[in-house]
């Protein structure tokens, strides 16, 4: 298991921190984004320490996967299927990555315009 002594989320994820949670498997972990940046802003993250998409390997194939099945299907429950929603994983310095655990950002409840 990959993890971070020091990670903010690492923490979140071992009850350190609170969070307003709305998921949770053996693998995964939802919450509400704590500045929010739209009515539904929700964070999907590895239970596991992986730093970002570019640390993904090979072997983490199913977790990436089931990231964005799991982001799907929050997305039908906070009822935004019809209207549309997006899903974005900030990586690196360059798209303002803050936190160095990967996290999708499911973004929705409002027209979310270009991105840009
Ligand atoms: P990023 O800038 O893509 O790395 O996104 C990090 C996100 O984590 C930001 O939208 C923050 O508002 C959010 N965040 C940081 N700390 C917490 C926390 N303790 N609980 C919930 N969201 C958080
Ligand atoms: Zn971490």
């Amino acid at each position: 298991m990959r993890t971070n002594v020091e990670c903010i989320f690492c923490r979140l994820v071992r009850g350190e921190i609170p969070s307003d949670r709305v998921y949770e498997d053996d693998q995964i972990i939802a919450f509400r984004d704590i500045q929010p940046a739209a009515p539904v802003h929700i964070l999907i993250i590895p239970r596991e320490h992986v730093e970002s998409v570019s640390d993904l390997r090979e072997d983490d194939a199913a977790l990436a996967g089931a990231l964005l099945l799991v982001a799907g299907s929050i997305a039908e429950r906070e009822g935004l299927t019809a209207d549309g929603y997006r899903v974005i994983s900030n990586t690196g310095e360059s798209a303002g990555q803050t936190v160095s655990h990967l996290h999708l950002h499911l973004l929705g409840g409002r027209p979310l315009g270009a991105l840009g």
